[in-house]
């Protein structure tokens, strides 16, 4: 048995409101469909997510699946977001493999997608905080 405290975990991401606000649209305009998209910031080495970056994608009610193909290299598109039509905002094991592929930050949007259903996730698929910012 270990009782220690689990450490805080540090995250240095932020994302705008803006961008909250555009993926929530986004989120229920295809639902009951997942929505997925990538998503980036403004400056290399910012971890601001402000950017909504659409790439051509399958949307399916329990799996939906991006054209990874058509990502296009850039180093300001550093993750993901995906919508779950429900309130459950776990990643699944199809997410994980994803999220180990696609980029450092990926966001997982429960319904009924508001920032306060939103959960973050590094690549390995562990629950990191963000903040949510005005500008
Ligand atoms: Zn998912």
């Amino acid at each position: 048995m270990n009782d220690m405290p689990t450490p805080p975990i540090i995250s240095p991401w932020k994302i705008t409101r803006s961008l909250v606000q555009n993926i929530c649209t986004a989120a229920r305009s295809t639902y009951p469909d997942e929505f997925i998209s990538m998503i980036g910031v403004t400056a290399v080495d910012s971890h601001t997510l402000s950017e909504l970056v659409v790439i051509p994608a399958e949307f399916g009610k329990t799996h939906s699946s991006l054209r990874t193909d058509l990502i296009p290299f850039d180093p300001l598109i550093v993750g993901s977001i995906h919508s779950h039509p429900n309130e459950n905002a776990h990643p699944s094991s199809a997410d994980r493999n994803f999220f180990s592929r696609m980029g450092s930050i990926h966001i997982i949007a429960g319904y009924p997608y508001m920032f306060n259903t939103m959960r973050a996730y590094d690549s390995k698929g562990k629950r990191i905080p963000l903040t949510l910012i005005e500008t």
